[in-house]
């Protein structure tokens, strides 16, 4: 059966058509393509990268930067700390905040912050209201809570929003068909849109990690299953980045390019504070990285949206970040993904 799928593009009129390829966009011709990778552990996609398994993450890497350097889970001991999961995860890799402001304690999202501390597009749109921004993800949450979440009165802020919603009757084995339908929406804003902004999620290697799409597989580069699945999402890493290469005036274009992971793992789960589950990476192309900085100085979740602004031009105001409110909601048990 075919799952349910929502596509919606909303027209934006006279605005949108002013915006071109190549250097005529509010930033000079600066993108972003940020890229994430559920639960993809940081010494298996080393593996993957080493043994010819992600060929196109190896490739970025080398001509940018890949880091170990970066971490999950906020700071231990801190109101910040927060567990190894996907809500608090992708909550602090899209606002830039951890769990003491976004109040994202797990998959529940429960008394989310997002209104005071939003997805980062939401500020890229107050900034400049004729930017293009777009996610693609197939974790519903993704779109339906830190992005909708973040709305003002319901207002729109992305150009384009798809989730490819899991087949709820297979549970989570159709993930690897749903990441395709997502690299297809990606490759086709690349090709037919002028995108300021774009998030692209695959969900597969987290399955792949938890045993649910083959019980023998699981979070470790000992497992040539999961690294099998970091290969298939390598493959659609290629198609992105060959899709972007092929924009008219890609030459002129300026495009910052970010791909990371929300938590590692440990046998089939994750949630906790060992190394092999906060400890992340990070793989960054573009002008103006600060390589050196990258490479040696440990980087939490929240530091890819102050990149994301830097590359684009934009200042953050202080009252984007105000203090944190005290926290209403107690720490809740962590659950998959
Ligand atoms: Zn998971």
């Amino acid at each position: 059966m075919k799952a349910t799928c929502l596509l919606i593009w909303l027209g934006l009129g006279g605005a949108a058509l002013a915006h071109g390829p190549g250097l005529a966009s509010d930033f000079g011709g600066r993108r972003v393509l940020f890229i994430g990778i559920d639960g993809c552990r940081a010494d298996a996609v080393q593996a993957a990268m080493e043994r010819g398994f992600a060929p196109q993450m190896k490739a970025l890497g080398e001509a940018g930067v890949f880091t170990r350097t970066c971490y999950a889970g906020g700071e231990k001991n801190t109101p910040t700390h927060q567990p190894t999961v996907s809500g608090p995860g992708w909550s602090s890799l899209l606002t830039g905040v951890w769990a003491d402001r976004h109040h994202v304690k797990d998959n529940r999202f429960l008394g989310a912050r997002f209104q005071t501390y939003p997805h980062f597009m939401r500020r890229i749109k107050e900034t400049k209201p004729a930017a293009f921004c777009a996610s693609m993800a197939d974790w519903p949450p993704i779109n339906d809570f830190i992005a909708d979440g973040s709305r003002v009165e319901q207002h729109e802020f992305l150009d384009v929003k798809f989730t490819a919603t899991p087949d709820s009757s297979r549970h989570f084995i159709d993930n690897p068909e749903k990441d395709i339908e997502v690299r297809d929406v990606a490759l086709k804003t690349l090709r037919a849109q002028n995108p300021d902004a774009m998030f692209v999620y695959f969900g597969s290697v987290d399955e792949f990690g938890h045993g649910a799409v083959d019980s023998r597989a699981s979070f470790s580069p000992d497992s040539s299953l999961y690294l099998n699945a970091i290969s298939h999402v390598d493959s659609h890493i290629g198609e992105l980045l060959r899709a972007m290469r092929a924009r008219p005036k890609f030459a002129e274009e300026d495009w910052l390019i970010l791909i990371t992971t929300d938590h590692g793992g440990r046998g089939n789960s994750h949630g906790g504070d060992s190394d092999d589950e906060r400890n992340i990476w990070l793989i960054a192309h573009g002008s103006h990285l600060q390589k050196e900085e990258l490479l040696t100085k440990p980087a939490g979740q929240t530091a890819l949206v102050p990149m994301i602004y830097r590359h684009l031009g934009i200042t953050p105001k202080p009252e984007w970040n105000p203090a944190p409110p005290p926290d209403p909601v107690p720490p809740q048990p962590a659950d998959k993904p």
